[in-house]
């Protein structure tokens, strides 16, 4: 079988590349030498919630981690090992969780899908949903159990984040890092900030846990 050429791609990245240097001729110059970015975005793999686009970002600005669902596993040696990176190396100063609405990760965890493997990575969320299960049921319909899963889901991972040793040990040295929790509309390419953010471990658990339960409680 012959292989199918990608060479669309290609072209348009030699354009791509041409028109940053008609505007910078530097540009990629000064960016070889090192990078320098202040932020670490950890969001989904979703193809429709790139970082940089959406923020406005140029290459050099934001390190990224992404995964299904935008999770933060304590036993995730490959989140783990760029929040390291990110934070001790590259000194960033903020860490975003984002999530985004309509997340199929998130609503395959709601709904119990069997779809594999990923089952397995998904359970984080399934166990999230049942710590606050009579809040979930109270919700008036699926459509809403699923916005509120994804924006509780980022809340949940904010925490997590915090949890991290890397975090906590940047804190205890007294490293200016701020860490947070938004989510990204598909329907209007909007970021949300969910008012998690935190720049010190103090009781982050019971202020995380209180703004889900009025998240969720709000309908
Ligand atoms: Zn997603």
């Amino acid at each position: 079988m012959p292989h199918r050429s990608l060479e669309h791609l290609l072209q348009q990245n030699r354009e791509w590349a041409e028109r940053i240097k008609s505007e910078d001729p530097d540009f990629f110059r000064q960016l070889a030498q090192q990078q320098k970015p202040e932020y670490l975005w950890i969001g989904c793999a979703d193809s429709r919630v790139p970082a940089n686009e959406i923020m406005g970002l140029m290459p050099g600005e934001v390190f990224v981690h992404r995964n299904v669902a935008n999770l933060v596993v304590h036993t995730d040696l490959n989140c783990l090992s760029v929040i390291q990176f990110a934070v001790e190396v590259l000194k960033v100063k903020h860490i975003i969780v984002t999530g985004h609405y309509g997340c199929g990760g998130v609503a395959a965890a709601l709904k119990n899908q069997r779809l594999g493997l990923i089952d397995n990575w998904l359970r984080h969320i399934q166990d999230i949903m049942k710590l606050y299960g009579k809040y979930f049921d109270a919700l008036p319909d699926e459509a809403t159990r699923i916005s509120r899963l994804c924006e509780v889901n980022v809340m949940a991972q904010v925490q997590s984040l915090s949890e991290t040793t890397i975090v906590q040990q940047a804190w205890d040295e007294g490293q200016k890092l701020t860490i947070h929790g938004w989510i990204y509309g598909l329907e209007d390419g909007i970021l949300k900030d969910l008012k998690v953010s935190h720049s010190d471990s103090s009781e982050i658990r019971g202020k995380i846990h209180n703004t889900i339960k009025a998240t969720l409680a709000g309908g």
